[in-house]
């Protein structure tokens, strides 16, 4: 089976095997080894200093996006949030859980983000911090990350970004950008296995934190994690996993040559649904490398394509909420080639032809 859907991703044999190496006590050396293997894999994905700490939190994305920003807002912070997909409200909804003062600018699901706008709330309502999707996966926009920085450096707001679905694979400037954190899982576009997330954050963001919860608690995980240790059992296959995944990584050519080969089959997918009459809902230019929105055509529903996809080997995504009837989604993260896109279309050309 080859899954299109965006995340879990399809793994490579080197990373399936992994996950079956030795069984290991999370109080012992070989782990320690381990833990540290991970932290530095992640840190070299974008090439970061000591300034930067990485975080790993055994659960799912949501897991370390809300450990970002549960423990990284101050008592007195106060947070912009960005919304234009469930990714952005589900971090607003986090806020208004964990009783963090935050405003929501709300936006139709898939509509740019209009940086003036956000300029304009900053300079209005003395926030902290702007809380801001990467990549939306709900409609596979990606949110220009570099403009809302230079609106929040001018203002001396920081950044907490969900790259969930962006890290390893698109350009993130953490020296450029005013970044506090940045959450993201092993499971996407690192081609890691499920179970384990991480967030990436700025030593001094970590130090002005202030904990919510006692299982997320970033800067308590950062302590142990630093002293070689671990608050909680870990999931340890999925380290093992992230470990050899990492090495994949590198051994490939890093977040470049990923983004590279995700346009690239990207490309091959939105050419081949074009020439059968599917159309994406985004341009090339607006849409990250790793997922395309493409709209359903009328005479077909999404249960028939993806069950007829499904019986020649792809899991496809359906659209969110509103958009179920009318999208559906294509991610082309994990180990995918074009033998497998070429597939893909010649199945969807004979559910079309019939
Ligand atoms: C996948 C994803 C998440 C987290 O989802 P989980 O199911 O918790 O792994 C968060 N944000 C974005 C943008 C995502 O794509």
């Amino acid at each position: 089976m080859r899954l299109l859907n965006p995340g879990p991703v399809t793994l490579t044999d080197t990373v399936r095997g992994a996950l079956a190496s030795e069984d290991l006590c999370h109080r012992e050396p070989e782990f320690a080894d381990l833990q540290q293997t991970v932290r530095s894999g992640l840190r070299a994905v974008y090439g970061l200093s000591d300034e930067w700490a990485p975080v790993l939190v055994s659960g799912s994305g949501t897991a370390a996006v809300e450990a970002m920003v549960s423990s990284l807002p101050g008592a007195d912070a106060r947070l912009l949030i960005v919304e234009n997909g469930v990714y952005g409200e589900r971090m607003a909804r986090m806020a208004e859980v964990h009783g963090i003062a935050h405003e929501r600018m709300t936006l139709a699901w898939g509509q740019a983000i209009d940086t003036a706008a956000v300029a304009e709330w900053l300079q209005a309502g003395a926030f902290s911090h702007l809380a801001v999707v990467h990549h939306e996966t709900t409609t596979g926009r990606l949110n220009d990350l570099e403009a809302l920085g230079r609106a929040c450096t001018a203002r001396g707001v920081a950044m907490l970004v969900d790259a969930v679905s962006s890290f390893g694979a698109e350009a993130i400037d953490f020296d450029a950008l005013p970044i506090a954190a940045v959450a993201a899982t092993a499971n996407k576009c690192l081609h890691g296995a499920p179970g384990l997330a991480f967030v990436i954050a700025r030593r001094t963001a970590l130090a002005h934190g202030q904990p919510r919860t006692l299982y997320l608690d970033l800067a308590e995980y950062c302590a142990k994690q630093d002293a070689r240790s671990t608050p909680f059992t870990p999931a340890i296959p999925a380290f093992y996993a992230l470990a050899a995944a990492l090495d994949e990584h590198a051994a490939e050519g890093g977040w470049f040559a990923r983004r590279n080969r995700y346009r690239r089959l990207a490309a091959q997918v939105a050419d081949g649904l074009a020439a059968l009459g599917i159309t994406a809902v985004l341009d090339a230019d607006q849409s990250s490398c790793v997922l395309r929105a493409y709209r359903l055509p009328a005479a077909l529903d999404y249960a028939t394509l993806h069950d007829h996809l499904k019986q020649t080997g792809f899991v496809i995504y359906a659209g969110q909420g509103g958009l179920a009837d009318s999208i559906f989604r294509i991610s082309t993260m994990g180990a995918l080639d074009e033998a497998d896109i070429q597939r893909l279309i010649a199945s969807v050309a004979c559910l079309v032809h019939n």
